[in-house]
């Protein structure tokens, strides 16, 4: 069999390596694209972490479970009478699968449609070849092709706790976390990052009792504590457990359930029973099966790819983007850099901006945030001005009957460049886009202030943040 050659190979379909593929295939390249990912049929489930066991089914069930809590405890103050609520999971489950499916076939038509060749199967270097490289494919049939530029977006995998390996019934990834055939009495998370907490929601709002141990004293270290301060207050309230500074000992499952010990911030022995445990401590980059020492690619000390700020690996035109390289783990910053390393082998400049990537968890309230935070501005010595507005001063807020949060707002003392801007409340996920477009103008919050926003919407409590900052709030 002939052999096939692209100038342009991506491993990996996941948000990185599709969009790479797409981006390539756009700027004129013979573009090929391999994922392993195989759906319960044994078919191509391109999409990556974020489509099949991440970003996509994650909101999916988020979606259910809000409803179902809205019903049980927002309907009755709008008059909607629902009876007895009940929730099927299978339905529920069977839902998001099909958001899954839809997402999967909706890749496999941009590659049909922007003509990049798409391979089934594990991806894996057999040798530099010719100023290229030669990649062995295994799948339902085995080939070699070869790539001028090979980009590897192999992504990532969950962390296991040491000793208690991932059995995805009682001991639960992300994977077995997004299919938990009914509710759980019991669930206990290890880990309050942003999938342990948006874990822990979905199942704690269809009725499970959910408690959160996190090894870090502080909750949502990383967010700006005023921010993490009103989400743990919300969390709080709603039930959710959250236990700081703890450390995790044994982990044992058996017929009854799951048994974690650990001990509490004092130091005191404690033990936890639960029908299932969701571990949720950081994620590894995946580079197994890539065979990278067949051609030399340097890993680092933390087993993610190495790549310079341009994602260029120690290998001349291979390249390295998403979650198996350094940086957030974001789908949004994989695409970006997939885009970028695309358009730079096409000689452009693409280029991504670390400052200007947004963060979102989609709890209720949800979690957005972009540049930094009032912490970092202090230790950095930056001299800064705040403005804040809080949701409960917002008409539309009102009317949604959701008046959580708040927007925060951080400027340069001099400059009024914004720096940061932060949001606990309704729908901050979708606000959050104004404040990264600002930065990204490098905007002043005077910029933003002066911008006519619709009324009522909730984006009017970006400008009021804005106001805030020259301290001329006018709705509070
Ligand atoms: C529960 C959960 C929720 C999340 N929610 C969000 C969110 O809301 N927003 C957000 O921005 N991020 C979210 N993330 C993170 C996001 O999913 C990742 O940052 C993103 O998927 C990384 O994209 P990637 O392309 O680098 O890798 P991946 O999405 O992991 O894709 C890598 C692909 O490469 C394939 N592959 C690996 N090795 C090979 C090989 N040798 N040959 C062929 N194929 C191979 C894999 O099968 C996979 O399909 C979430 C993650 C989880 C787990």
């Amino acid at each position: 069999m002939a052999t096939k050659n692209f100038d342009v190979v991506v491993i990996g379909a996941g948000p990185g390596g599709y969009i790479a593929a797409i981006r390539a295939a756009q700027l004129g390249f013979n573009t090929a694209c391999i994922d392993e990912w195989k759906n319960d049929k044994g078919g191509p489930a391109p999409g990556g972490t974020c489509t099949n066991v991440g970003c996509i089914p994650s909101k999916a069930l988020l979606q259910s479970s809000e409803h179902f809590e809205h019903a049980g405890h927002s309907f009755a103050a709008h008059g909607i009478g629902v009876g007895s609520l009940s929730i099927d999971v299978a339905t529920m489950l069977g839902r998001k699968n099909t958001v899954v499916k839809q997402n999967n076939d909706g890749i496999l038509y941009l590659f049909k449609k922007n003509k990049v060749a798409f391979f089934h199967g594990r991806g894996s270097f057999a040798k530099a070849e010719g100023g290229g490289y030669e990649i062995a494919i295994a799948g339902a049939t085995s080939e070699t092709i070869t790539g001028k530029h090979v980009i590897v977006a192999t992504g990532s995998t969950a962390r296991a706790l040491p000793g208690a390996p991932f059995d995805e019934q009682q001991i639960l990834s992300n994977d077995g976390a997004l299919r938990i055939p009914s509710v759980p009495k019991r669930l206990a998370l290890v880990g309050a990052g942003v999938i342990g907490l948006e874990m822990g929601s979905v199942w704690r709002r269809l009725g499970a009792e959910v408690t959160v141990l996190e090894a870090l004293p502080s909750f949502l270290g990383a967010v700006d504590e005023q921010i993490a301060k009103e989400a743990s207050r919300a969390f709080a309230k709603q039930g959710l457990k959250i236990e700081l500074g703890v450390k995790i000992g044994d982990v044992r499952t058996s017929a009854a359930g799951v048994s974690v010990a650990y001990a509490n911030a004092k130091g005191d022995a404690r033990t936890l029973e639960v029908d299932k445990l969701i571990v949720s401590i950081g994620r590894m980059a995946n580079t197994d099966g890539l065979n990278a020492e067949a051609v030399g690619l340097k890993l680092d000390e933390r087993g993610t790819v190495a790549v310079d700020d341009d994602c260029r690996t120690n290998l001349p035109n291979v390249w390295a983007v998403g979650d198996v390289v350094r940086g957030p783990m974001l789908a949004h910053k994989a695409e970006e850099e997939g885009v970028a390393v695309a358009e730079r082998i096409a000689g452009q400049h693409g280029h991504v901006n670390f400052n200007t990537i947004p963060w979102v968890i989609y709890t209720s309230p949800e979690i957005a945030w972009v540049g930094q935070t009032e912490q970092q501005l202090k230790a950095a010595g930056r001299a800064y001005r705040a403005g804040s507005f809080p949701f409960i001063a917002n008409g539309r807020a009102r009317a949604l009957g959701d008046t959580t949060g708040l927007v925060k707002m951080l400027a340069d003392a001099t400059t009024d460049e914004i720096l940061g801007v932060h949001i606990v409340g309704p729908m901050a996920s979708e606000l959050i886009a104004e404040a990264v477009v600002a930065m990204e103008f490098k905007a002043s919050s005077e910029d933003l202030a002066r911008i006519c926003h619709a009324h009522p919407s909730l984006s009017e409590a970006m400008k009021e943040a804005a106001l805030a900052v020259d301290k001329r709030t006018l709705n509070f």
